[in-house]
C-alpha cells in the first residue's frame, strides 16, 4: 500500500513548494504520513506540522545532513527529531555559516564570469532557507549559461567544474550523533547514489552501525527491484530498518513524484515507519 514518503524537500531548502503546499499535496494523494527532510534546516517543520493537522497527514519532523566520505558526501536522514534541540541547532548554525562562506566564493566566480549574483539579495529572497548550488543553477539557467538545472550542475557546478567549491562536512559519526542528540533516528539515505563497491558498502554500514544508525533507505526514486533487494539484504545483515523515500523536490526535480517516485516504483506501507520507531 502506498502510505508514506519519508524523504521530501520543501522551499526551506531546495524544493519548489512551501511546507504547507507540500503537505496539502500529500493529503490529496492520500498519503498517511510524510517526513519533511530539508537539507540542513528544520525551519519548515512547524508550518508542515500545522498543515498536517489541517489536511489529515502525519508529518514526521526530519532533516537531511550531508557527511563527508572519502572526499565525497553521503547523506544522513534524521527522523522524529526535536527541532528545538540545542545541539542540533548549534550544528545547523555551523553548517549554514560554512555554506555562507562557500556561497560567497561561488558567487564571486560566477559574477567574475559576467553573471552578477548578490548573496545578500539571494538570502533575502529566500529568507530562512538553506542556500546552495541549486540556487546558483537556477540563476545560471536564467542567464542562459545552461539550458536546464541538470546541465548547470553537470557542466558548471559539479566537482571538476569551474564553479565547484567544496564545503566542509560533518563526519558520519557527527551526523548520526547530531540526530541522536535531538532524539531522532539516523538513516543512511539513497545508498545507490554513492557508487560504492561491496567493500565500500560494508565499510559504510559497519561505521554506520557503530554510530547508531537505525536504517537504510532501500526504496528510492528510480531504484530497480534488484537494487532494492540488494539494499534490503544489506539492511537485514546489519540489523537496520528498511525505509522508503522519493526525495521529492517539486518542480526542481520534475521527474520525481511525491509518494510514488519516477515510475510508481515507490509504494511504501506505514509499517516501515512503525518499525523504524520500534528500532533502538
Ligand atoms: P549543495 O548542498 O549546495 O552542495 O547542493 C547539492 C544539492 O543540489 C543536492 O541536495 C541536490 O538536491 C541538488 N542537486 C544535485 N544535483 C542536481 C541536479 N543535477 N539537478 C538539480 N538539483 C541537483
Ligand atoms: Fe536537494
Ligand atoms: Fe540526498
Ligand atoms: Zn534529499
Amino acid at each position: 500500500m502506498r502510505e508514506i514518503d519519508l524523504h521530501v524537500h520543501t522551499n526551506i531548502s531546495d524544493g519548489s513548494e512551501t511546507p504547507e503546499n507540500t503537505v496539502r499535496l500529500a493529503g490529496e494523494l492520500g498519503l498517511r504520513a510524510i517526513a519533511v527532510t530539508d537539507h540542513d534546516n528544520v525551519g519548515g517543520i512547524a508550518e508542515a506540522a500545522a498543515a498536517g493537522e489541517k489536511y489529515g497527514v502525519e508529518v514526521v519532523p526530519g532533516l537531511e545532513l550531508a557527511c563527508g566520505w572519502y572526499g565525497r558526501e553521503i547523506h544522513m536522514l534524521g527522523y522524529d527529531i526535536d527541532p528545538d534541540s540545542e545541539e542540533l541547532q548549534e550544528t545547523v548554525r555551523w553548517i549554514i555559516y560554512d555554506r555562507r562562506k562557500r556561497n560567497e566564493q561561488i558567487a564571486k566566480l560566477i559574477s567574475d564570469d559576467g553573471v552578477k549574483i548578490d548573496i545578500d539579495e539571494l538570502e533575502a529572497s529566500h529568507r530562512g532557507s538553506t542556500i546552495g548550488r541549486p540556487h546558483f543553477a537556477l540563476r545560471l539557467v536564467e542567464a542562459g549559461r545552461a539550458k536546464t538545472l541538470q546541465e548547470a550542475f553537470d557542466t558548471l557546478l559539479n566537482p571538476g567544474c569551474k564553479y565547484f567549491i567544496r564545503r566542509n562536512f560533518l563526519t558520519l559519526e557527527e551526523g548520526a550523533e547530531t540526530i541522536r542528540s535531538a532524539g531522532g533516528k539516523p538513516v543512511i539515505a539513497h545508498p545507490g547514489q554513492y557508487r560504492l563497491d561491496r567493500a565500500g558498502m560494508e565499510e559504510l554500514l559497519e561505521r554506520g552501525k557503530k554510530a547508531m544508525v537505525a536504517g537504510l533507505e532501500c526504496y528510492y526514486s528510480g531504484y530497480t527491484e534488484e537494487q532494492t533487494a540488494l539494499y534490503r539484504s544489506y539492511a537485514r545483515r546489519y540489523g537496520l530498518c528498511v525505509t522508503a523515500g522519493s526525495d521529492w523536490h517539486g518542480k526542481n526535480k520534475e521527474r520525481i513524484n511525491l509518494g510514488s517516485g519516477i515510475d510508481g516504483e515507490l509504494c511504501a506501507p506505514y509499517e516501515l515507519l512503525e518499525k523504524l520507531r520500534e528500532h533502538d
